[in-house]
């Protein structure tokens, strides 16, 4: 019998479609970095909703704003404006160094966007014929799952029977600028990466590959696309990924940390010349830029203005790396890639333990993460945990390694 075994809960009878395998914790309440479970367990939370928590849980400004927007407005469609919606633009655009923002909500619609505009902008700017635009992208990259991002994806779990694809994507290894180069041809529109690969394990490119894009782009005339959705809004210890290698952007996505944890909240920051392609009745979205949307995101622009955050989680991330290192030199991890708050840790495989596994140590432990690719797991903690919770974090993640 060749049938595949029903996933568990499916098997169980659950009401929940089975797209994602939890680690075995029923959260009920989250304050700062701790989360609390059903039978009130303490864990630190060190996945952060894969950066959407970069304030934590709760943060008393964040959850003040979106009560007082709760109480006034909280949704008017595009169909009318509001009080909060250029205001809102025009926080997120001078915090960014950018010139127009184009409200979304999930990170997916972000990047929709971004290739909507970088393919309209390709047709009307450079006269690329109709229907003929191709856009450079990264092996290995997570972009989101709509059917035109799995498109552009070359992991088989995201991708594998899904098609048809939508053609126009151009995938080259990561970190390789002349290999970006050479599939840049007169259909090319625009090259879309993330600044560091996230989902693939935190990969950080070499130093020079941003750079090296941003030339290739200005020399063939077409556009830079950073999906900042993950690495963007203080987790690297800059506002931006790309401000590390002095890069910026035509466009520019952006979504977790942007909704504060509050709220799903994404946008496009970039070019003028390149977002007003746009024009009305083009491309649009029922809730982007929603009244309580705005709200929240203004609150976290007004949380990273100061720059203190991007400070402390440049700062906890030597404590961070130098930990990392150490972990590497004890033999408990084959690699430790970090920047910013944020690490891909490779459990060594002479353990025996995959990343899940050391997931499910972990969270028994108290100490909640999120596995990646077979043995990696990735911490990226709140931007406003306590240096002790940090310390504490990773020394459970040794215990938990030495125990092997
Ligand atoms: N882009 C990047 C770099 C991401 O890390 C993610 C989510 O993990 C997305 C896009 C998709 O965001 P969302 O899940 O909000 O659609």
């Amino acid at each position: 019998d060749q049938t595949p075994p029903a996933p568990p809960s499916v098997a169980h009878g659950s009401a929940l479609a089975p797209n994602y395998r939890p680690l075995d914790v029923v959260l009920v309440e989250g304050d700062g970095t701790w989360v609390t479970d059903v039978a009130g367990r303490r864990y630190l939370d060190c996945l952060a909703g894969y950066s959407a928590l970069n304030f934590g849980h709760r943060h008393p400004a964040l959850v003040a704003a979106a009560h007082r927007q709760l109480d006034t407005l909280t949704l008017t469609s595009r169909a009318f404006s509001h009080d909060l919606l250029e205001p809102f633009a025009r926080a997120v655009t001078a915090l960014t160094g950018t010139e127009m923002l184009l409200p979304m909500n999930t990170g997916a619609e972000a990047v929709e966007t971004a290739v909507k505009a970088a393919r309209k902008w390709g047709y009307d700017v450079l006269g690329v014929p109709d229907g003929e635009a191709t856009i450079v992208v990264a092996s290995g990259a997570f972009h989101g799952r709509t059917t035109t991002i799995v498109s552009m994806s070359d992991e088989r779990e995201m991708r594998a029977g899904f098609g048809p694809y939508t053609p126009g994507f151009r995938v080259v290894p990561f970190g390789d600028a002349e290999a970006a180069a050479a599939a840049v041809d007169s259909t090319t529109v625009a090259v879309l990466v993330e600044p560091v690969q996230g989902e693939a394990g935190v990969l950080v490119p070499p130093p020079d590959y941003l750079p090296g894009l941003r030339r290739l782009c200005d020399e063939r005339g077409i556009l830079l696309v950073l999906d900042e959705i993950q690495s963007g809004l203080g987790r690297t210890g800059t506002t931006l990924a790309q401000d590390l290698a002095g890069v910026r952007a035509d466009l520019t996505t952006l979504g977790k940390a942007l909704g504060g944890g509050i709220m799903p909240v994404s946008a496009v920051v970039g070019r003028r010349d390149v977002l007003g392609v746009l024009t009305p009745g083009t491309h649009g979205s029922t809730f982007g830029g929603n009244p309580l949307a705005c709200a929240v995101g203004l609150a976290v622009v007004d949380l990273l203005t100061p720059g203190t955050l991007q400070a402390r989680a440049a700062e906890l991330g030597t404590v961070l790396a130098e930990r990392a290192e150490n972990l590497v030199r004890e033999g408990l991890l084959a690699a430790a890639r970090t920047v910013g708050l944020w690490a891909g840790l490779d459990v060594e495989p002479s353990l025996g333990l995959s990343g899940r596994q050391t997931c499910e140590l972990l969270a028994a432990a108290g100490v909640l993460t999120k596995d990646t690719h077979g043995t990696t797991i990735r911490l990226a903690p709140p931007l406003t945990i306590e240096r002790a919770d940090l310390e504490t974090a990773l020394e459970t993640l040794a215990e938990v390694l030495r125990r092997r």
